[in-house]
């Protein structure tokens, strides 16, 4: 069943015929979105800072550009993403051309993410990172349990590419990470760490954040004892619940409201 976001929003909270409750954005004007969107893929990476998902060079957040759709907005290399800003992003088409920017991007970055933006025209934005809970749990091989209503999420809708030969550089290894991520919104990369992707750079980004902590959940848990399982059809609804486009759009609202009183300075 296809509901509309007002309608979810309505089912979702109490008072909203009142109070107005937030909301997705919309545009008319494709500039004013740009440089909207932008802002939120600064914004995320803040909030990757924020949660300690910086690790040297390694992790990206992409955009796909919203005026020329195969183009795609990445982070410069080298640039720690507590400091990184809407002007520092660099744009690059599906052939590594970098057509707006200036810094070179990292390589890996490339290789994966276009190769995902390619394989999903509905997807929006990635998010990679290796973090520690992610990274640890990646070493077990084996999937996110149904453990909470927050695990649910990534219940039928997350694979794992068991498959690490080095750092990823050639293209045909991001078709095989596309390949395994098929329609989820997550994939554990084995020994690796975590990537996930949404409709919107804040969606991406809020999926990451609940997946890595997922992970420490289940680390913790799997080392205390014997879990038990959140039945299949349960975990299939709260899946649809807490997993709607309105929820994990939602699910950043709080953080950018985090970092935005911290430092703004990611608008610029
Ligand atoms: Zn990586």
């Amino acid at each position: 069943m296809n509901i509309s976001l007002a309608e979810q929003a309505k089912k979702m909270t109490i008072g909203s015929e009142k109070f107005t409750v937030p909301m997705p954005p919309t545009f008319s004007n494709p500039l004013e979105q740009r440089a909207y969107e932008k802002q939120r893929l600064a914004a995320g990476f803040r909030v990757f800072a924020l949660h300690g998902f910086d690790e040297g060079l390694a992790g990206h957040i992409t955009q796909r550009d919203c005026i020329e759709p195969e183009t795609f907005w990445v982070n410069p290399i080298g640039v720690h993403f507590a400091h990184i800003k809407a002007s520092d992003l660099v744009r690059v088409d599906h052939d590594g051309k970098i057509v707006e920017g200036n810094s070179p991007i990292n390589n890996a970055a490339f290789a994966i993410h276009s190769r995902i933006h390619i394989a999903r025209p509905e997807i929006k934005a990635v998010a990679h990172a290796h973090t520690r809970f992610g990274r640890a749990f990646s070493a077990l091989g084996q999937l996110l349990a149904p453990i909470s209503q927050d695990a649910c999420v990534f219940y039928q809708n997350h694979s794992l590419f068991d498959v690490f030969t080095g750092v990823v550089a050639e293209l045909s290894e991001g078709d095989m990470i596309a390949e395994s991520l098929g329609d989820n919104i997550a994939v554990i990369l084995q020994n690796h760490g975590l990537l996930t992707v949404g409709k919107s750079v804040d969606a991406a980004v809020a999926n990451f954040v609940m997946m890595d902590s997922c992970c420490q959940s289940q680390l913790l848990a799997q080392s205390a004892g014997e879990m038990k399982l959140i039945e299949h059809d349960i975990a299939l609804k709260t899946k649809q619940a807490n997993g709607s486009e309105l929820v994990t759009w939602g699910n950043f609202q709080p953080q950018y409201q985090v970092v935005l009183a911290q430092d703004s300075s990611f608008l610029d």
